[in-house]
């Protein structure tokens, strides 16, 4: 199909220029940093430059994004810099930034505008003292003290990577526990990591106003033992994510807008013909991987390949330290469901693997229903499981059943083999593992 793509800022997008690439980059310094401080082995002490780190990040980004221009380019696909908005039937107005306008009209539209951040409690950042994401990837230099608001994936990265760089990090989050979208055992095992390594955590707390003064920020907090003051150098806010199409005028093309967005039916196509929306435009889950998956259907639905391919299992990942990958239900939202569960959970400690590198306080936590023998979820925290989930996500794309993944032969010694070790724990055959594991875990 001739194709053309319109940006009215940055080729690459959030995820690109403001999200996964840039935090990812920022992460893996904090984990180099983070290794060489346990390394016992290694004397003398580390002096950090956080200058090269932000060069470092700048620098990826912009190869990302030349990378991105060049794949567009040969593929053919024509970007046009401005702003569009719909004018009528599937024609778009563009705006160029030297305010000349084009008109284009297409037999197929897909709207991607992506989303908003939105804070809670009338809280606004000034990117000074009181950041959003974005700005804190570009601070100059690293905070002595920061609070960052809101204890989901983006929330709980920030607090890692600035820990890790020696940072005192308050984590705030208004839910009974931190990762509250996570497995409870998952989340209850992440919050112990974190005040071991001194990271200050408060759940059950809100920020409720928060002030520049000082050169610092004074924070608000309200929890049930009252009101209380706290002053740190900076704050991070992570909001609640919307739909954003700012500036777009879907109204012209015939679609409502609701609070959660425009409503899309099989192959990502909205109630007007020929018009698709993808990605965060369509509402949750926010993730790059949905985008792409949802992509993908939209243009099949066009070309009438695979008129309701909407992506079934869509994994979550929290870059921190350690990882989290996790696919499909818990155990308890299993039972909720009306499945008969059966819970396979192996801990990291009888991993060869997480023993050599001494990070074995991860575990894999493996959901599956005792009818049918198919897994409903799998939830892994430990070093590597945004990668090892992707065993998870194929098993159940896929309907590989239990037993099935119980005669697969993986590979001695990685993190994944716990994978395998949870199938087995399913029926406790776990073999490294002492069969009367004590479960300390809470119920939800
Ligand atoms: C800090 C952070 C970290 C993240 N990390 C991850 C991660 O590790 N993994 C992951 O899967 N996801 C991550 N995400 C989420 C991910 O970035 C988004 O899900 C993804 O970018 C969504 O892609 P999209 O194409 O739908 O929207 P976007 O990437 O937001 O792209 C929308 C584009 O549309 C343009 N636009 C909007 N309106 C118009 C208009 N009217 N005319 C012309 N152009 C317009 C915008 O300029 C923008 O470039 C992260 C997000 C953040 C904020």
């Amino acid at each position: 199909m001739k194709t053309i793509l319109v940006e009215r800022d940055l080729l690459g997008g959030t995820c690109l220029n403001r999200g996964c690439v840039p935090t990812k980059t920022f992460l893996e310094d904090t984990l180099t940093i983070a290794a060489i401080r346990s390394a016992r082995f290694l004397k003398g002490e580390m002096k950090i430059n956080f200058k090269r780190i932000m060069e470092r990040k700048n620098m990826v980004v912009e190869g990302a994004r030349e990378g991105i221009a060049a794949v567009l380019n040969g593929n053919g696909v024509e970007v046009l810099k401005g702003e569009g908005q719909f004018i009528g039937r599937r024609t778009v107005h563009v705006k160029t930034p030297e305010c000349e306008t084009q008109e284009i009209v297409g037999d197929k539209i897909v709207i991607a505008t992506g989303s908003e951040e939105r804070y809670e409690f009338g809280l606004k950042v000034d990117e000074q003292v009181i950041l959003s994401t974005d700005a804190a990837l570009s601070l100059e230099s690293v905070p002595r003290t920061l609070a960052v608001a809101g204890a989901g994936n983006r929330g709980v990265e920030f607090a890692s990577m600035f820990n890790h760089l020696g940072t005192q990090v308050l984590l705030i989050e208004k839910e009974r526990r931190i990762l509250p979208k996570e497995h409870r055992w998952v989340s209850g095992r992440y919050r112990k990591i974190l005040l071991d390594r001194q990271v200050k955590v408060l759940a059950r707390t809100k920020v409720v106003d928060a002030v520049a003064s000082g050169g610092g920020v004074t924070l608000a907090l309200e929890s049930e033992k009252g009101r209380e003051e706290v002053k740190v150098d900076k704050l991070i806010l992570t909001g609640h994510r919307f739909p954003s199409y700012d500036g777009l005028n879907p109204e012209a093309e015939g679609l409502s807008v609701s609070e959660s967005g425009i409503k899309f039916g099989p192959g990502m196509q909205t109630q007007t013909e020929g018009v698709y929306i993808v990605g965060d435009a369509a509402g949750a889950p926010y993730l790059a991987h949905k985008a792409i998956a949802q992509g993908i259907a939209a243009v099949d639905h066009m070309l009438g390949l695979n008129p309701d391919g909407r992506p079934k299992f869509i994994p979550n990942c929290v870059y921190g330290d350690p990882e989290i990958g996790s696919v499909g239900l818990t155990d308890y939202e299993a039972k909720k469901a009306g499945h008969e569960v059966r819970t396979g959970i192996f801990y990291l400690v009888g991993n060869g693997r997480a023993g050599t590198m001494g990070k074995v306080e991860g575990l894999i936590i493996l959901v599956s229903d005792v009818g049918t023998d198919s897994v409903l979820g799998v939830h892994i925290m430990g070093p590597r499981a945004t990668e090892s989930i992707s065993l998870g996500v194929m098993a159940m794309q896929h309907g590989l059943t239990l037993s099935q993944l119980q005669k697969t032969v993986l590979p001695h010694m990685t993190f994944s083999e716990s994978f395998f070790e949870a199938a087995l724990a399913s029926s406790g055959e776990a073999i490294h593992m002492l069969p009367e594991i004590e479960q300390d875990e809470s119920e939800e």
